[in-house]
This record gives C-alpha cells, structure tokens and sequence, in this order.
C-alpha cells in the first residue's frame, strides 16, 4: 500500500436519532464543515463533516466509504461547528439533529445531488435560476429609506456604549414600547458593518407583521445595500430560504434579520448579533432541539468575542437578574421617543360589581365615551371561540373531548355551532339536548372573542365592530387585510387575542379594555404573572402612541395582587424586583436551573411509572452532595391530548455545571430502563412552561 492509499477517517454528523459521530473512509482529507453523502444502514444521508481522525475506533473493516463530498458550499466556519456542538451538549441531543436541521432543506437531501434530475446540485441550480432572472429582470423599486429621525440623547448614549465594545459584552436595552430601541440597533448595526463586519438582528415573528418587516428591511437596505439584507424565517419557501442562507453564508448579505432558527446560521464575519423582544417565549422551539435562541445567543456572542444586544421593555428576569448582578451591562431608554403620554392604567376591580356579560359597567361607559370621541378601542382578552364549554342546566353535563382532558369550545360558525378541542382539533355538531338527560336547555358558559363581539356589536350598534383571533385570521392574507382597515380607521372597536399585542402602532386607539387577565395570573406556572406583566405591558403600548390620554382600564377580581399594582404605576423594575425576591425564596430560576423530562404513553400508569423509574435511577446516580434535586412525577395539567396521557418530573439544581453533568449520566440509563418500552419521553432543559 502506498503512502497514498492511506484511508482517512472521518468523522460526519448524521440526522438520526443516535448518539454518533459516525466514521467513514474518505479516499482524501475532507475539511470540518464541508458535506458528505454518506450509506447509513440501506439508506443514504447527507452528514456534515466534524473532522478528521487517527483511528476510526470500530474495525476498520465495518468502516464503510463515503459516496461523495459536496463543495458546493464553502466548509462552514469553525465558530458554526462549535455552536452546533455546544447546542447539542447543553440541550443533550445528537449532534447532527442539531446540525443538520440548521441547514436549507435541498443541501440535506442525497436525491438533490444523486438524482438523474439534480443537475449539478441545488446551489448549481438556483446560481442558474437566478442568472436567467438577473437577465430578464430590469432594475427593481429602489429601496425607500423612510427618513431615520435624528437620535434622542438616550439613544446616542445607547449607540455609543453599544459601538464601544471591543469584545464580547451582553446588553440589556430596556426601554418602554416606543422608545425608540428599534433605532438604537439600526444604529449599532451600521456601526458593525462600517467596521466590516456582520450583523445578525433576530426578532420573535416575522409573518405577524408585513408592514414592520417591511419597513425594517427598508431601513437594513439603506444601511446595507439593496442586497445586503437576508430574511430568515420558516414561511419561506425551500428556494428562498437556500439563497437567503447562502449570501449570509458567503458575506454577500451583511445583515441577517431572523426568527429563531437563523441564529444557527453560519455568519462567517459575524460582529454583532441583536435580539429584540428578548423575553418573548418564541425564541424558543418547542419541538426536536428544545433550544433557547435568546440563551444561544449569548453564548454564540460570547464564544466569538462580540457584543449581543437584548431589548425589551419587559426583559426576562433572568435577563433583568444578570443586569442587575453586573453581569450584563444595562442601556435604558426611559421615556417614548414621540412626545406622548403613556397610558393611564386602571384596575377595574369586579368584586361587587353586577357584570353584563362579562363586562363592568364602568368598561361600556368607558367604551361609549371614547366612540363619542371618534377614538377606536381595543378589548383583549384571551380566549377565542364563543364559550369555553357548553353546560346542561338540568344536570351539570358539560361539552367534554372524548380524546382529551379538556372541555370543547363552543364555537359559532356561519351555518350553526359546532364544538371544537383546542388541544387535539376533534370538532362536533352542537348536541340539541343533554347527551345526558335530554334537558333541552343548553347554556354557553363564560365568554370567548366570539361572544365579547357579538356582545359588544348589540350593545353598540353604530359602531364597526372586528375580531381578530386565530379564528377570523386563518385564511392566508386575512390577518393583514383586517389589521390594514384598522389602520385605516374602518374598525371601532377591535376585538382580540394576543395576536393584536404585538408590534401593531393603532394611531387611533383611545382605549384598551382587558377582560380575564385573571385567569392568566392564577395559572399553575410560576412564570405566568411574568408573562402577563409583558404581555399587559405590550397591549397597552398599542394605545394612545399618536393621541394624548388615552386609557388602558384591566378587569380584575384581584386588584391588590403585585403584579397588577406594579402594572398601573408602569413600574417594571418594582415588579422585577418582587418577582426576584419571590424567586430566591422559592429556589426558582434564575435562582435554580431546571430540566424536565416529560413522557407520553396510551395511559398514565405507563407514563408514570416510567418517570418513577426514571426517578429512583436518578436518585442513585446524583451526585452525594445533593446538588441536584428530582421531584415527584406530576401528570400535566390537560394530562390527556388524543389519547395520550402525559405526565412530567422537574429536575433541580442551583448549579449549572451540576445539572449537566448528571443529565449527562442519567439519559444514558433512562434510555435503558425497562420501563421506558412504549413510553416517549423527552429531555427539555430550561424549559420555560411547567
Ligand atoms: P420600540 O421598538 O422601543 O417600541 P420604536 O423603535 O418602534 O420603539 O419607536 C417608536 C416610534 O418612535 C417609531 O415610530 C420611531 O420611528 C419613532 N422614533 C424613534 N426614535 C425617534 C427619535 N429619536 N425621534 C423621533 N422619533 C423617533
Ligand atoms: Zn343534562
Ligand atoms: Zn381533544
């Protein structure tokens, strides 16, 4: 055998749920980053090359060699390779379902590159494509530059600590809706690409609203160049989605705006990374690799030695806690940018209050009045549908789901009702008596945006009246045409959910009712009142930005609780300051840190007695020092979801490193548990819902 013939080993990631890596004979050297085409099993895979090793550490003989390597992508930057694996350790998945998933669709795809049809593979492909429009095109619109306005002195303030980082610093921009934070990392993006560099700017939604995005993008362009802007989110299609990636990829696109998923994309020459509305709960992803892009974030900036900026007017705690430990540095913006007053917040307390459906009188008056003003208003509330449940008045039946823990929503619908699961979907005719007692006398109980509009439309006959819910929004372009006739002063009053909280600015809007928001203080989690300071906080950012006084008025049966009385003084840091208090002495995050193991099987004793096994191994293999605390396994709240029961057991510790070292050693005995046969369970560190 001559020199040349010597195999080397390599080491690929593969997406398959399997530990790895896996080693393959290449015929020469393939660099960490580049692409393989792999056989695995009978099938094959595109892996992604992690290196290059000595001793392949199985038989040599089982090694099997790889099909071909793919070159149509530089290897990805070393900086990418270590985020992926830190990823994959700190969130205990395979490394390849973290690398691979992270990459456009066709360059994961053998057939794009194997198949009689792939031409030259997809990045040939779309360079083509693209070649033939180029030809074809003339110039586009040029990219408007809305007029930036010149910066406020806490801006400048701002955009000067942030330019005066030399290396890795994390920035908390806290300041109110309206504060003008959007300028501030437009600013201190110019500021990374006059230095050459990259920036990566992520934000919690993108298709929510077109019109924001647009203008952002306009804004990035004028900074950037007509090309210079990338957009990354999971509406795009496959081909948009790989050219978008591939510009960031090469530095052709110097900035990247993005939801979660781009901030596992390769930015070669990445100089700042900014994330807006840092404590909003969809930077993290849910399914597969449970990650936190916000946390990934932070680390990605720290491990290349960049700046990372967090803004928010209602900042995390655990954000607020590292500000206030001096591990962040914190930037405030105190006051709206645009002269206006805040909004008047008011507790409507509702004990001793006789309701008309739902709503104190003193709300309609409200209501009424600023109609007579020409103003528009707002009434959120969050619960869609016309009445959570449908009730026998004879016997007390109520519309349950046969294959779920929850009640079926009654919801109107053009031709009759119908009964529809908000957890598994199942939808059925509305019952013309009790399936029970055959009581003909079937009462709607409580109220969704359905009846609240309907309520609302009798009680104020002149007035427009709109709703905007996942329901009304569901056909493709809806959401947008009912936001613009808002905008267009074609609605009175609005109706919604969570969905108008964010981001809209309603020129017009005098006053924003809350129905309900007790249902979500007194939920199991203990992260719900955080949640509902930010989300009562944003709703009412949505009021009065252009008119003076103008009213945010919450209905409450709890008037006295902290989260309400720090919410009327607009009083973020008191209620920071509670919250953490309640926090340490409670030994919740950020005082502890969390992991959850949740498991699903046909019935609970399954599911349960898989975590109590899950339970007692753990107890044996943690550490003698008690660092780590197992709790006792709990079903979920809605334990039953089409027909499957769920339960969960929390795990504990105030150390970090503690925590991972013993998830480490436990999942590995977990996956051999005899118990865990027709049980699917999974790992979820830091989870953010419990
Ligand atoms: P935030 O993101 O903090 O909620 P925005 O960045 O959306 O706030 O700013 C709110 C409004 O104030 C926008 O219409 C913006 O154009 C305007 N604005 C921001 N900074 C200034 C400024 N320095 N002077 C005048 N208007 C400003
Ligand atoms: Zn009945
Ligand atoms: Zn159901």
């Amino acid at each position: 055998m001559s020199a040349a013939d010597v195999p080397c080993w390599i080491h690929v990631a593969l997406d398959v749920p399997l530990a790895g890596p896996f080693a393959y004979r290449a015929p020469a050297p393939v660099a960490a980053g580049l692409r393989v085409i792999v056989p695995f099993g009978r099938r094959q895979l595109v892996g992604m090359v992690t290196g290059t090793v000595a001793e392949p550490g199985i038989d040599e003989s089982l090694v099997r060699d790889i099909v071909q390597v793919l070159e149509d992508v530089p290897p990805l930057p070393p900086d990418w390779l270590r985020l992926a694996t830190f990823a994959a350790s700190y969130y205990h998945r395979p490394l390849g379902e973290v690398m691979l998933p992270a990459l456009p669709g066709p360059l994961r795809k053998p057939s794009a590159y194997l198949g009689k049809r792939s031409a030259g593979g997809p990045v040939d492909r779309l360079a083509r494509r693209r070649r033939k429009a180029a030809e074809a095109a003339t110039d586009g619109p040029p990219s408007q530059a809305a007029d930036a306005p010149v910066l406020n002195p806490a801006q400048q303030a701002a955009v000067a600590a942030i330019g005066a980082q030399t290396g890795f610093a994390a920035i908390l921009l806290h300041g109110v809706t309206g504060s003008g934070k959007t300028e501030v990392y437009l600013h201190a993006v110019a500021q990374a690409l006059a230095r050459g560099r990259q920036a990566l700017l992520l934000v919690p939604e993108i298709n929510l609203t077109p019109q924001l995005q647009q203008a952002l993008v306009g804004r990035l362009q004028a900074i950037a160049g007509p090309h210079g802007v990338a957009v990354l989110h999971s509406g795009l299609a496959e081909g948009e989605r790989l050219a978008a990636w591939l510009a960031v990829v090469r530095g052709e696109a110097r900035v990247v705006l993005g939801t979660r998923l781009s901030l596992l994309t390769p930015v070669p020459e990445l100089g700042l990374i900014v994330v807006d509305e840092e404590h909003d709960t969809s930077y993290k992803q849910q399914e597969g690799l449970r990650y936190s892009a916000r946390d990934l974030a932070v680390w990605r900036a720290r491990d290349i030695g960049v700046p990372v900026v967090l803004g928010s007017a209602t900042p995390s705690l655990e954000t607020w806690h590292n500000a206030e430990r001096g591990h962040y540095l914190r930037l405030a913006l105190p006051a709206r940018a645009v002269a206006a007053t805040p909004p008047d917040m008011r507790l409507l307390d509702t004990r001793n209050v006789r309701l008309q459906e739902g709503m104190a009188p003193a709300l309609l008056d409200a209501i009424e009045a600023r109609l007579a003003q020409r103003q528009q208003v707002l009434v959120f509330l969050n619960r869609r549908g016309y009445a959570p449940v449908l009730n026998c008045t004879a016997c007390g039946w109520v519309s349950g789901c046969q294959h779920c823990s929850a009640y079926l929503v009654l919801h109107r619908a053009r031709v009759g009702s119908v009964l529809r699961c908000h957890h598994c979907g199942a939808h059925e005719r509305v019952p013309r008596s009790c399936p029970d007692c055959g009581n003909q006398d079937l009462q709607p109980m409580g109220r969704g945006t359905q009846r609240v509009e309907e309520v609302l439309a009798e009680r104020f006959p002149e007035a427009r009246v709109a709703r905007i819910d996942a329901d009304s929004t569901r056909l493709k372009g809806s959401a947008e045409r009912l936001f613009a006739q808002v905008h267009a002063g074609e609605v009175d009053i609005l109706i919604g959910t969570q969905m108008v909280a964010k981001g809209h600015d309603f020129r017009n809007l005098g006053l924003v009712g809350v129905l309900n928001a007790d249902a979500m203080l007194f939920s199991q989690d203990f992260r719900a009142p955080e949640r509902l300071f930010a989300q009562l906080m944003q709703v009412a950012g949505r009021a009065g930005r252009h008119t003076g006084g103008s009213e945010v008025i919450i209905q409450t049966g709890y008037p006295e609780q902290a989260v309400y009385q720090a919410l009327v003084r607009h009083d973020y840091a008191g209620f920071a300051a509670h919250g953490l208090a309640e926090r340490r002495s409670a030994g919740l995050p950020p005082f502890a840190h969390q992991a959850l193991l949740t498991a699903e099987a046909g019935d609970l004793a399954a599911t349960v007695g898989f975590l109590g096994a899950a339970r007692d191994i753990g107890e044996a293999c943690s550490p003698p020092d008690a660092a780590v605390t197992l709790y006792d396994p709990v079903p979920l709240r809605v334990v039953r979801v089409n027909n499957v029961e769920r339960a969960q057991l929390l795990v504990e510790s105030g150390s970090r490193p503690a925590l991972q070292a013993f998830l480490r050693t436990w999942l590995a005995r977990i996956a051999e548990l005899p118990a865990a046969r027709g049980v699917r369970w999974q790992l979820e560190v830091d989870p953010l819902e419990i």
